[in-house]
């Protein structure tokens, strides 16, 4: 795999910026102004325990989530505040944030498909309804997606009626259907059952080698964020603690919080 062709790091615009994000719920401070940034087309993998705000970050950057403080970027875009001329911060436009929002797209980890509707129905939802295409586009665009997931033979089938790694690869068609320069992936296979885990990420390694989507992973699949991943962020209690290429992280972690850390999971 030549994971590490397509990244410019350093050059041009970052595809994402956090700039100093506070985060807290109630008097729980999650995020602390956190900063980091994500290249354009890099995969970049956060792990850490349970609770150090990793699926926070996700959910921030997908709008569900309010920012206490500092700024999100994408693109060089304030996605939910601003600094005005004074440098004071505001809150954008509704309209601004889902013009900004619509370049995300999230994989959960209950995979959230609509029950109601068939896996077709699912994948071309939004396509329809937020980007305006004609149904007949959106369901010819489906096809491809559910024929690169290998689900082509359920497009008429309801979510109910699949298997879990099934159903999580229509959430996955579903959000590459909006054609996301960002794809967030917050532990989309913990809640399979093991013997399905292969198949899911086997799908996400072929958007990782065929695409240069901008990738954030939140995982426990160690091999698979070391195969995949430009770059591993280790956090504790809501901060960047270590980052390193998978490699060096998961050969050579230097921090001890990070040491015991993989030595409890791997
Ligand atoms: P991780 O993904 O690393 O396990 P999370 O981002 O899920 O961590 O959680 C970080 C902290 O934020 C935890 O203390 C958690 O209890 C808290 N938290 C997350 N979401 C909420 C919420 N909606 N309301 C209150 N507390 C929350």
């Amino acid at each position: 795999m030549a994971k590490r062709a397509a990244v410019q790091n350093g050059a041009g615009t970052p595809r994402i910026v956090f700039e100093d994000v506070s985060k807290q719920f109630g008097k729980n401070i999650v995020l602390n102004e956190l900063n980091f940034n994500v290249a354009k087309g890099e995969r970049v993998t956060l792990i850490g325990p349970s609770g150090s705000g990793k699926t926070t970050i996700l959910r921030l950057l997908m709008t569900l989530e309010e920012l206490s403080g500092g700024y999100i970027y994408v693109d060089g875009d304030p996605l939910t505040h601003k600094k005005n001329d004074t440098g004071k911060r505001v809150a954008m436009k509704t309209k601004e944030v889902s013009a900004i929002r619509k370049r995300i797209g999230m994989v959960f980890q209950q995979f959230n498909l609509f029950p109601n509707m068939s896996v077709i129905e699912n994948v071309t939802e939004a396509p329809i309804h937020v980007l305006g295409q004609s149904k007949d586009e959106a369901r010819e665009k489906a096809n491809r997606l559910l024929d690169q997931v290998g689900l082509g033979d359920k497009a008429e089938e309801h979510p109910t009626r699949l298997s879990g790694g099934q159903q999580q690869r229509v959430a996955i068609a579903r959000a590459l259907a909006m054609e996301p320069e960002i794809l967030l992936l917050d532990e989309v296979t913990s809640a399979l059952d093991p013997e399905l885990v292969g198949d899911v990420l086997g799908v996400l390694r072929d958007i990782a080698d065929t695409t240069d989507i901008t990738m954030l992973l939140v995982t426990h699949e160690m091999q698979f964020a070391r195969d995949v991943s430009h770059r591993v962020m280790m956090f504790d209690a809501g901060h960047i603690i270590e980052e390193a290429e998978p490699d060096a992280m998961f050969s050579d972690p230097q921090h001890e919080r990070t040491k015991k850390f993989l030595q409890a999971i791997l």
